[in-house]
């Protein structure tokens, strides 16, 4: 493969993505004796300096627990975890901190809204209503709410390009629905979901929305009131903060009507044998100890993202988007999965005669890493007729280099399966 690594041909945009790359260690590593090419942002995105800092120093000076305590250490590490709800509330731009429920990441959020919000209010007959592209752990949890209920999953399908099918969404949501949930950004085909329109079908017919935001919030700046849906999740490790903590956002008036969903210390206000009582949220919905290390250390995450600029970043990842569509579609047998008109970041792909995984292990072998398989969204790929895809994601501190990096290393894929 001849090409230049470690040398940036900058994606146009406003980013200077080589001092961006230095703010991230392991970016520096070599892997099967090559420089990384980290092209696996859709599964989880690296941590920079500033992130890893804030862990160490955190555990090094602040660490107690939350809440509880009369010392100084308590104190502190609740100031600063509730200095990170604060910092999450103002990144969506949720109207009170008091929104903000932290978790352990998208899938824990949606299960809470499925136990706590969906399972206390779905009768028989009524529908929940997902799109065709979601991930498994927007499917799931609603599967399981819908068969306690009696109640249908309802799905909008998707078109050839994997675009959400409008017109059907507007046939499908109707007086049954209850609850819609959708994906920002498809995991599987990158596929943006005109999510403020799907709001206004639901809120025609009183049904909330819950928007998965797993792989949004690290592309396109999100504002819930904005968009105006009911409840917004991610997770922080999809957004350079670490892995085991997340975010669900709900509206005050929803989160305060929910029942808890697990029991336990923080979440009551009184505990007797005859009568428990619960604290408010977003602490009724926290029980035991949370993950306090890492919610500040999404807090310092999102700091950074906000820092740089979520629109200078989406502008950078249009361009290598482009640039990636343009590079790979010059490469025989190559067919993109998901040509929507409005995508974020995320190339799928197939390679005639190479199975996904192969075209992984063979990129591996050249420091590149991709992702391969169904990416936790089967019915996509049924949608498409196939068993799964390989998958480059990008983020910030890629470049075209790095798409030329994967360009090479498909071509060499294919000459070795020739
Ligand atoms: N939804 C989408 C769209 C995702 O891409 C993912 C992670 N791949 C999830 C939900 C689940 O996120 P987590 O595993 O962090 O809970």
């Amino acid at each position: 493969m001849k090409v230049e690594r470690g040398v940036f041909a900058p994606a146009r945009g406003d980013l200077d993505v080589a001092r961006l790359r230095a703010d991230f260690p392991i970016l520096a590593e070599c892997v099967n004796g090559r420089p990384l090419v980290y092209l696996d942002n859709g599964a989880t995105t690296q941590k920079p300096r500033v992130v890893i800092d804030a862990l160490a120093r955190y555990y090094e000076r602040d660490n107690a627990n939350v809440h509880r305590g009369v010392h100084t250490l308590s104190r502190r590490a609740t100031d600063a975890y509730d200095a990170a709800r604060a910092t999450a509330q103002r990144f969506l731009n949720a109207a009170s901190a008091d929104e903000i429920v932290f978790v352990r990441g998208t899938t824990e959020a949606i299960n809470l809204v499925a136990s706590s919000h969906a399972r206390p209010r779905l009768a028989a007959g009524d529908e929940v209503v997902v799109t065709a592209m979601e991930h498994h752990s927007n499917i799931v949890p609603w599967q399981l709410a819908c068969e306690a209920a009696g109640a249908r999953l309802v799905v909008i399908p998707i078109d050839d390009a994997g675009s959400l099918r409008i017109d059907q969404a507007e046939k499908l949501i109707g007086p049954r629905t209850r609850i819609v949930a959708v994906t920002h950004v498809s995991n599987a085909l990158g596929s943006v979901v005109p999510v403020a329109r799907v709001v206004e079908l639901a809120h025609r017919h009183g049904a909330v929305v819950l928007v998965d935001g797993a792989q949004a919030v690290s592309h396109i700046a999100v504002d819930v009131q904005a968009l105006g849906c009911d409840f917004y999740a991610f997770s922080g490790h999809k957004i350079f903060g670490p892995t085991g903590i997340g975010v669900l956002w709900g509206r005050a008036p929803l989160l305060a009507a929910m029942p808890p969903w697990q029991g336990g210390g923080d979440m009551i206000r009184t505990v007797s044998f005859e009568k428990t009582t619960y604290a408010e949220p977003p602490f009724r919905f926290e029980a035991g100890t949370p993950d306090i290390g890492g919610a500040v250390g999404l807090a310092v995450a999102l700091d950074y993202v906000t820092a740089i600029g979520l629109d200078a970043i989406a502008a950078h990842e249009h361009d290598l988007l482009a640039y990636a569509t343009e590079r790979l579609l010059g490469i025989p047998g190559l067919t993109i999965v998901g040509t929507a008109g409005d995508k974020a970041s995320i190339v799928s792909f197939t390679v005639d005669g190479i199975h996904p995984h192969d075209i992984g292990t063979v990129l591996d072998q050249e420091g590149i890493a991709i992702r391969a398989g169904h990416h936790c969204a089967m019915p996509v790929m049924k949608r498409f007729g196939i068993s799964g895809t390989a998958r480059a994601s990008f983020a910030l501190y890629n470049s075209r280099a790095d798409v030329d990096a994967l360009a090479a290393g498909i071509e060499s894929a294919t000459r070795l399966f020739a």
